[in-house]
């Protein structure tokens, strides 16, 4: 191959400057038309860009008023055939922020909006301490709550503790024929809602026999209020919290989250997972 004579090289050179420098005139000057541009139509602009984020906004309420609508026809299934639902059933539908949905996770959340998944999810190992049958990290914060509420002088029973899917069904059958879906809806869960299928939950009771709603008025409550975030407990269904957690105050009924989140939600005074997580709960 020849080589390049060195005038032109400077040729080419000074050429390729020359198209650079034009290159970036053109671009300045296409910039300050766009600029002034937008300048001249800002108010067209703002309305299309305003259009824009209210059509986003219409799609994102109607994707949640959809994943709502699932979640509520999933939820009737499965108090229309509760003991056939998790064969018909797609979980995923009936737990709609797919957040906080590990079953597994001391971390999980479970209310009329969150199912478990799957409906019929049992955890792998459950161990009995002091009456509850509960996870191994729930059970073991459990006995050192209920060794501290002895020593205190306040002993505390368990009269509830890890239930499975097909004992919520019994459980919650049998409510139904007490009070109604309605009535039975407001204080027991349908299967696969319950916090007591995760292996996280315990219900309370004083030795001398105050069960369920007496429990509340017992100095053994009152200890609790005090100290069982201490060990990574919280009463999860307060009075006031209904149309947030979906069930009536349970001043019985106690849920292990860990030390860490019990004792940050004491510290912010917040009483519900829904609020801590700000996710939704209510009805079904
Ligand atoms: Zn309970």
């Amino acid at each position: 191959m020849r080589r390049l004579q060195p005038q032109l090289l400077i040729v080419l050179t000074s050429i390729t400057v020359v198209i650079i420098a034009f290159i970036a005139a053109l671009e300045t000057i296409a910039n300050e038309h766009l600029s002034a541009f937008r300048q001249h139509h800002a108010l067209e602009i703002q309305q299309i860009d305003d259009a824009i984020a209210m059509s986003n906004n219409r799609t994102a309420a109607m994707r949640v008023a959809l994943a709502d609508q699932a979640a509520k026809d999933t939820a009737y299934e499965v108090i229309t055939n509760p003991t056939a639902a998790y064969t018909t059933i797609d979980s995923s539908t009936c737990n709609i922020s797919k957040m906080h949905d590990d079953p597994a996770s001391t971390l999980v959340l479970v209310n009329k909006k969150h199912c478990l998944q799957p409906l019929t999810y049992a955890p792998d190992e459950l161990v009995t301490v002091y009456g509850a049958l509960l996870t191994s990290d729930a059970a073991k914060a459990f006995a050192q709550l209920y060794e501290a509420a002895r020593a205190a002088g306040q002993p505390i029973t368990v009269t509830s503790s890890y239930r499975s899917f097909q004992d919520q069904v019994v459980t919650y059958q049998y409510w139904v024929g007490v009070s109604g879906y309605d009535g039975a809806d407001t204080y027991s869960a349908r299967p696969g809602y319950s916090e007591h299928q995760t292996g996280l939950a315990v219900d309370l009771a004083s030795p001398d026999g105050c069960v369920l709603s007496c429990f509340g008025a017992t100095s053994q409550y009152t200890w609790l209020q005090a100290n069982a975030a201490t060990y990574g407990f919280i009463q999860r269904y307060h009075s006031g919290d209904e149309a947030t957690t979906g069930y009536s105050a349970e001043e019985w009924h106690y849920r292990y989250v860990g030390r860490e989140v019990a004792l940050d939600m004491k510290d912010k005074g917040i009483d519900t997972l829904e609020e801590y997580w700000n996710l939704p709960g209510g009805y079904y």
